[in-house]
């Protein structure tokens, strides 16, 4: 078991106390306030690590940033963060956090719409042809 990434993390196998800078915006993220078990992302920016294989259980040896691409609307209307590794392409979800930034993940929601793969005028030509 390859555990070179350990020694820079404060030890956390009692629980609770996991909390760690964002290697993206630096922003100190603490477990608590997250309102779930496993505070997997920075509420900040929304960015992750790949540390988990499972949610929690931190086995991934890839350490790569996990960056927020996308919200997927779950059955009930509750809201995940769709995250890919920027090193190995993985994808996961979580669920957003209570602590979240409203705007940022309004942002992320929302990219899709103002960057569309095709001219917006087709779009129109299409809806009055119906
Ligand atoms: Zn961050
Ligand atoms: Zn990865």
């Amino acid at each position: 078991m390859n555990r070179k990434n350990i020694h820079n993390r404060h030890d956390s196998h009692c629980g609770g106390g996991d909390s760690f800078n964002c290697k993206v915006c630096n922003h100190l993220v603490v477990s608590h306030g997250a309102g779930s078990l496993h505070r997997n992302h920075c509420p900040n920016c929304l960015s992750s690590l790949h540390l988990d294989n499972e949610p929690g259980d931190r086995s991934a040896d890839c350490g790569g940033i996990m960056e927020a691409i996308g919200v997927w609307v779950k059955n009930g209307g509750e809201w995940a963060i769709i995250h890919r590794c920027k090193r190995c392409g993985e994808l996961s979800t979580n669920r957003i956090a209570a602590d979240d930034n409203p705007l940022k993940l309004m942002s992320v929601a929302l990219r899709p719409l103002s960057a569309p793969p095709f001219p917006l005028d087709s779009l129109r030509l299409t809806v009055d042809s119906l």
